[in-house]
């Protein structure tokens, strides 16, 4: 693989490359923009078959964290490292302490926080060798686990979806499908319920269905019959590529609206969901939650300044579907104009001021 290419090609400004042979560390830390200002990203955890297949990832994963920043209004840039290895087995304390170091030694550059494969646990291993990094437990001085403010953040963006498309954004009434009933599917069933609409969930995992059968009192469904559930809002919050062109036809909702990454897959989705008549809430904008949480947890944690941030993918959500309703185009395309634009000011102003991230430091 041509890194230089692929940095060229996706804008990327730094990769850095990762080992540490005595602690088993394998690990590239990909920055992919520091126009906004440090550049923070989760640490995924994954055992990669290539270098190629790791590096393929952290190039694409970095540059997506510029874009949920930049629409997020956060002062921050995108970044994203990846840690070759089985997170059920490889991992161990020193393993992450290498990592932290590594961390440590980008002085601020790159910040960090859990992600696929990697807990609060194991940032608590990595806080004792850094201060860049969030999402370690409360007991060690960090926020914990993001994942309820990220589903806080997508309930908020699904009442800006209601507005939009009913009139009014209540979601009492309305039936959900949730789709992985995970960290943040579960915290949002409950939210959902507490607003008084009816949730329908489902999880690869047979045993996370009848749980929520029992605890939430919902009813569930088999995975693959959750795209066949007549509701008002699908919510795909399990894995990436969700919405494709085998599923979407088989969606009767009027909103998709959830926190899973990388929902659309293929380049013709966005256009097919807008003439279905189908209302997108751009994943990088509604999921947004945890990492402003994390954002808040580097400045001093405050829950409720944290919730407060949050609130705002509200408005933000908003005016992408006013941008996208005026021009007649995909919410995701509306959403990544906006972004794009922000990141040319960003340009603009750093050619008239001279500022940047370097120079800050
Ligand atoms: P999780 O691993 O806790 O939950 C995912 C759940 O989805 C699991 O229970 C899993 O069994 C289930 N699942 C996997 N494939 C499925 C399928 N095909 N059908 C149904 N269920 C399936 O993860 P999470 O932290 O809840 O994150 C969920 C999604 O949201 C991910 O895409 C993640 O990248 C994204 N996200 C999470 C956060 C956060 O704060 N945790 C923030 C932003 C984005």
């Amino acid at each position: 693989m041509h890194v230089m290419k692929h940095m060229g090609d996706g804008g990327h400004e730094q990769v850095v490359f990762l080992r540490d042979a005595g602690a088993g560390l394998t690990a590239i830390v990909a920055i992919h923009s520091t126009m906004l200002g440090p550049a923070l990203g989760g640490t995924r955890m994954y055992p990669y078959a290539t270098e190629e297949d790791a590096l393929r990832d952290v190039l694409e994963l970095s540059r997506g964290m510029t874009y949920k920043a930049a629409a997020a209004g956060l002062p921050f840039g995108g970044a994203k490292a990846v840690i070759v290895g089985d997170p059920s087995k490889d991992k161990n304390d020193r393993l992450f302490g290498a990592f932290g170091r590594f961390v440590n030694r980008m002085n601020g550059l790159f910040h960090t926080g859990e992600d696929v494969g990697t807990d609060a646990s194991d940032m608590d291993v990595v806080r004792k060798e850094t201060r860049f990094v969030g999402g370690a437990s409360p007991e060690h001085g960090g926020a914990g686990d993001p994942s309820p403010v990220t589903a806080y953040g997508v309930v908020h963006g699904m009442k800006a979806c209601a507005a939009e498309r009913w009139g009014q954004d209540s979601l009492e009434g309305r039936l959900v499908a949730v789709q992985g009933l995970g960290k943040v599917g579960w915290a949002l069933a409950e939210l959902l319920l507490q607003a008084n609409a009816t949730v329908i969930g489902t999880d690869v995992d047979q045993n996370r269905r009848k749980q929520a059968r029992k605890r939430l009192c919902i009813r569930t469904v088999p995975p693959d019959e959750i795209y066949d559930v007549p509701v008002d809002i699908f919510a795909p919050c399990a894995m990436g590529g969700a919405i494709s062109e085998h599923t979407l036809p088989r969606l009767t909702c009027e909103v998709i609206a959830g926190s899973a990454n990388n929902q659309i897959a293929g380049a013709d989705v966005p256009r097919a969901i807008l003439e279905r008549g189908i209302l997108y809430a751009p994943d990088y904008v509604i999921n947004a939650g945890g990492l402003i949480n994390v954002h808040v947890e580097l400045h001093g944690y405050h829950r409720t300044q944290a919730l407060t941030l949050t609130r705002e993918i509200d408005s933000r959500l908003r005016e992408i579907f006013a941008v996208a309703r005026r021009c007649g185009i995909p919410t995701s395309v509306a959403a990544d104009r906006i972004v794009e634009q922000r990141l040319t000011d960003a340009r603009e102003a750093l050619r008239y001021t001279g500022w940047s991230q370097s120079t800050r430091a």
